[in-house]
């Protein structure tokens, strides 16, 4: 790949290379994990897609993470750091306008569901104006929600010294088709004292290599294929087009 824009120079870039553009958050992330998880995510999984597109022939560059997302719904936890949905929106647009002006083609790699409706208002303008931007979700078939299982492996994997396991509980476990109300009015904590949704007790960082490996392959799988939903956001070609429910698509 081209590497990293932020240790790059402008001489070193290959002429409308794709560009991947991490989206994370700083929100809370129950008492085992830290701040910047989906961040982290977000940023490993565009990292590891930009190495293998390379490899198939591509001029790939991956831009610094967006750090700040929208994160009313853990804003009752302290340190959680949220712009907003409005705010994240005027963010992409002007990134991508930005971006639009020398790269190619523009993935937005995200790490945080609760960007997505920012998301989605943001690439549908963006894609009015003529602008070649889309964005895709880190999402595993059968992951949990929010500092669970999912999470806590992942990054047990990528960096165990990141996870503090003597602070590791069960969160709440209710699905979260049946939280999504009363969390989306009264926030996490009203559901999770925690923070946690899902489980990550028995989290390993063996499951965190495959699960992350199969967040790489969807996101991969999303760009070759091309085929973009009303969203905005690249079909999987392996999966339903249709949305998959929240826990499982579009990680809190
Ligand atoms: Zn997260």
């Amino acid at each position: 790949m081209d590497g990293e824009l932020a240790y790059s120079t402008w001489p070193a870039l290959s002429p409308t290379p794709v560009v991947l553009v991490p989206l994370g958050s700083t929100e809370q992330h129950g008492p085992h994990l830290p701040f910047s998880t989906d961040t982290i995510i977000a940023s490993a999984v565009a990292e590891r897609v930009a190495t293998d597109l390379t490899i198939r022939g591509h001029s790939v560059v991956v831009a610094p993470a967006l750090q700040y997302g929208a994160s009313g719904e853990h804003q009752n936890f302290p340190g959680t750091v949220s712009i907003g949905t409005e705010a994240l929106t005027i963010v992409v647009i002007e990134l991508v306008r930005s971006l639009s002006t020398w790269a190619g083609r523009i993935v937005l790699v995200n790490g945080h569901g609760g960007n997505l409706a920012a998301l989605t208002a943001s690439v549908s303008l963006l894609r009015g104006e003529g602008h070649t931007v889309a964005w895709a979700p880190c999402t595993v078939a059968r992951g949990d929600a929010h500092a669970g299982i999912t999470e806590t492996s992942i990054l047990l994997h990528l960096d165990a010294k990141l996870v503090d396991l003597a602070s590791v509980v069960p969160g709440a476990t209710t699905p979260m088709s049946a939280l999504f109300g009363r969390l989306a009015v009264e926030g996490v904590r009203a559901v999770s004292p925690t923070g946690i949704l899902g489980d990550p007790t028995g989290a390993t960082a063996t499951t965190g290599a495959a699960l992350i490996a199969e967040m790489c392959d969807g996101v991969q799988r999303r760009i070759l294929g091309e085929s973009i939903d009303p969203r905005g956001c690249l079909r999987d070609p392996d999966r339903c087009t249709v949305p998959a429910p929240v826990a499982t698509e579009d990680r809190a």
